[in-house]
């Protein structure tokens, strides 16, 4: 890929801002959720800035892929920042799970569909990917949809896997977003609508730091 910078050298490790292990707010069934670190955009009204400000840990893609296998979901969601950055070692990650388990692969990404198209590594990981949900977030193209930020953003079916619970999964228009208070930080988790981005904005002016949007 010469256009795009990738995060790491390394594919056995992946650079991560947040996991969840059991969540229904980013797509059909229970899901392990990955926030990846690191992006190349810079989208205006971004929900996702500590992907890019924030913190990050650097996790080995098998012991992450253990813990994924434990968590019992049925699938991953691969939020970001911008996943394709870390594409070799995402792919690597699910390839050695679905050694074990044919889990279901939703990712969310800046780049569109044909961008990716052009770049080796980024097929790979598109070949393991179930839905991909693309494109820059426009601010000004926000419709409200559930789990889409704006109207220029398109869902792929790059599978059969989701297709059927897909159409009216996705079809919906009412966001929903959870306020998660762990040990040393309150999360963010979803697309959320904008009463729940307003009280969201006033906590965290209001929070030392420690509150995280993903
Ligand atoms: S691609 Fe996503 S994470 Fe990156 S700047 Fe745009 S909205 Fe934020």
């Amino acid at each position: 890929m010469n256009v795009y910078k990738r995060m790491s050298e390394d594919s056995s490790i992946l650079m991560i801002s947040h996991t969840e292990k059991n969540t229904e707010l980013l797509g059909p069934y229970r899901r392990f959720v990955i926030w990846v670190y690191g992006c190349c955009f810079d989208c205006e009204g971004c929900l996702a800035e500590n992907t890019k400000n924030g913190t990050y840990t650097e996790k080995n893609i098998y012991e992450l892929a253990e813990e994924i296998l434990c968590s019992g979901t049925e699938g991953i969601t691969i939020s970001g920042g911008e996943p394709f950055l870390q594409a070799e070692s995402l792919f690597r990650l699910i390839e050695y799970i679905k050694t074990v388990k044919n889990i279901g692969v939703i990712i969310y990404s800046g780049f569109t569909l044909e961008e990716l198209s052009e770049d080796e590594s980024c097929k790979k990981l598109l070949s393991v990917t179930d839905i991909l949900i693309d494109g820059r977030y426009i601010k000004e193209l926000d419709d409200g949809r559930a789990y889409i930020g704006s109207s220029n953003q398109r869902l792929h079916y790059l599978s059969d896997r989701y297709r059927s619970i897909g159409e009216e999964y996705y079809s919906s228009y009412k966001r929903r977003a959870e306020i998660k208070i762990n040990l040393n930080e309150i999360v963010l988790i979803g697309v959320p609508s904008k009463n729940v981005l307003d009280v969201w904005k006033k906590l965290k002016e209001k929070s030392g730091g420690n509150i995280s949007d993903f």
